[in-house]
């Protein structure tokens, strides 16, 4: 993993407490308030007219959420960034701000099932959307409609961690006018920079690695001020889906340790990988490390994560449940990302057709690598394996 020293920097140090006084504390206070007062009449409304960059009312701007925010943005090297509720709220406000009936996207790449689940739903306001798996540039050309306004795409992508080529795709988008949004969840912003690849908005579950202790949800937006002062008016404000000062300082308690825990998740998870990879029961293992095409990967990722998926040679649900329950330090999960290891599958009793139409193999199971130490994980992975088949 190849970090930026100044991005260890913008994740420890705290730019709000007054670095040189004496008594300067350490830590971001959380400013636990939902509005703020003005001397006078006049003052207030100057700040209502401006509400995008004062301290009003914390359904709008909070000095513990933008401490977050600016961290953000600059580990992005975006302008500005909005932090939501959530990752899924922050999906919502990209695509309520950017879209308008009879627009199209294009989603590129497997991507995060609520996501897709939520363009279902923009249906019932005219908007339409295609899934392209074939990653190839001549394909997503072809798939690009006179209608698609907003192109999005997840690299390395949901389930099977599919790397794209950002830099050839968002530029064949910008030539059309097409904006483009990028799921960067997976990488977090120390291991890729879209935005530097020609992306014109990122977008990140914080819940994940960025939170890293699983005691958070939120999410981000990143993009251009004039763009994030855009959402913030069409789907920030008035949705209300805003994270709390107490959450915001959560996170910025586990970006502190992100350039530490991505380290370890990283070199953990690439000996599990190379574990199982080298196991008969496995039928293959997904992890970016392993995709042919180097060149991309170097140019694009400064470093891999620990969150990685395989099939097992033994396809069946049952197989797949028996292995699950076989294991003892994986525990049984949604989400990722945390300093606990957590296993799922996508796999279910009845759902071997609709899996095959998206792409995803029967038998895939899910793993995040968490900080428990790579030993014990693939013995853990090893036992399990054994009752597996
Ligand atoms: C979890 C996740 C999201 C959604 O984030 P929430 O914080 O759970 O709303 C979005 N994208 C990816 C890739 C995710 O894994």
């Amino acid at each position: 993993m190849l970090l930026d020293p100044s991005d260890v920097e913008v994740c420890i140090a705290d730019d709000t407490t007054g670095h040189g006084e004496d008594g300067a504390p350490t830590a971001t206070p959380i400013v636990q308030t939902s509005l703020f007062t003005f001397p006078t009449f006049a003052a207030l409304i100057d700040g209502l007219n401006a509400e995008h960059e004062r301290h009003v009312y914390t359904r709008g701007q909070n000095p513990t959420v933008a401490a977050v925010e600016r961290k953000l943005a600059a580990l992005e090297r975006g302008e500005a960034c909005k932090c939501f509720a959530s990752g899924m709220a922050a999906i919502s406000a990209v695509m309520l701000a950017t879209l308008r009936s009879g627009d199209h996207i294009l989603f590129v790449n497997h991507t995060y099932g609520p996501t897709l689940q939520l363009a279902e739903h923009l249906r019932r306001f005219g908007v339409e959307h295609d899934v392209l798996l074939d990653l190839d540039a001549g394909a997503f050309r072809r798939a690009l409609r006179p209608e698609t306004r907003l192109v999005w795409l997840e690299s390395p992508g949901s389930m099977l961690f599919r790397v794209l080529d950002i830099r050839a795709l968002t530029s064949i988008a910008r030539e059309r006018g097409i904006a483009t949004c990028i799921d960067n969840s997976w990488a977090t912003p120390l291991c890729q920079k879209p935005l530097a690849l020609g992306a014109d908005i990122v977008v990140h579950t914080c819940t994940k690695y960025l939170g890293g202790h699983s005691d958070l949800v939120a999410g981000a937006v990143v993009s251009t001020t004039a763009r994030i002062e855009e959402i913030f008016y069409r789907a920030y404000l008035l949705n209300g889906g805003i994270l709390a000062p107490f959450d915001a300082w959560l996170l910025l308690r586990g970006l502190r340790t992100l350039p530490a825990r991505l380290r370890q998740h990283e070199v953990d998870a690439l000996r599990v990988a190379e574990f199982l990879r080298a196991h008969p029961a496995v039928r293959r293992v997904h992890h970016p490390a392993f995709a042919e095409d180097r060149e991309l990967i170097a140019s694009q990722l400064t470093g891999y994560t620990g969150l990685l998926s395989f099939e097992l040679a033994h396809d069946d649900f049952d197989s797949v449940a028996r292995f699950i329950d076989g294991l003892r330090r994986f525990r049984i999960g949604v989400s990722w990302g945390g300093v606990e290891s957590l296993v799922i599958s996508p796999s279910r009793s009845d759902n071997a057709r609709e899996l095959d139409a998206r792409g995803i193999p029967a038998g895939l199971v899910r793993l995040s690598v968490g900080l428990e130490g790579a030993d014990a994980l693939i013995a853990d992975l090893d036992s399990a394996l054994a009752r597996a088949r």
